[in-house]
């Protein structure tokens, strides 16, 4: 797992909507919300880029998050290991299916606005880490604010920083 590497799942050097962290929910106007991720300004039909290769474990339509790619980076991790994943929501198409293995910088999907959590268009993505193998359960969670229920006994949520060349180098646990 250590040599993985996150890109930025769009191209070029995408504004910054709404970063990682504490904000005011967009929805309930509540301060202090946990956004457990970083919304992307995206046009509708921007082109998604896997952030590190790995596998798709859901490629459907969630209430709240629309239209969702969620890719397991460490598809051969045992239990006791760590596991981490990707989010990517909202979108309006998708170039890959369930059980797909993608490689970095691969086209998975196009942006979108779909979803009730959502007030334009962006990208929302998401870094998760989690000590225990997820398993997307199709009937659970919805109305969601933050990813995090999507994981079964999640251990992290993480901030990105990126750098020029678009590279993630640093995945920051803000909650800690
Ligand atoms: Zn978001």
């Amino acid at each position: 797992m250590g040599d993985l590497r996150f890109r930025l799942p769009l191209a070029g050097n995408p504004r910054v909507n709404s970063p990682y962290g504490r904000r005011v929910d967009p929805f309930t106007k509540k301060k202090g919300a946990f956004h457990s991720g970083i919304d992307y300004k995206a046009d509708v039909g921007t082109k998604v880029y896997a952030s590190e290769s790995g596998r798709v474990i859901r490629a459907a339509k969630h209430v709240a998050l629309g239209e969702l790619i969620i890719i397991d980076h460490t598809p051969n991790a045992k239990d006791g290991t760590k596991f981490l994943y990707t989010m990517y929501a909202h979108l309006s198409e998708y170039s890959v299916k369930l059980g797909d293995d993608v490689k970095r910088s691969e086209q998975i999907g196009l942006s979108g606005k779909t979803g009730h959590r959502v007030t334009g268009p962006h990208l929302h993505f998401s870094i998760i880490e989690s000590t225990t193998k997820v398993k997307w359960n199709a009937t659970g969670n919805t109305g969601l604010t933050s990813s995090s229920t999507f994981f079964k006994n999640p251990e992290g949520y993480y901030g990105v920083t990126t750098k020029a060349d678009g590279l993630i180098n640093e995945i920051t646990d803000e909650r800690g």
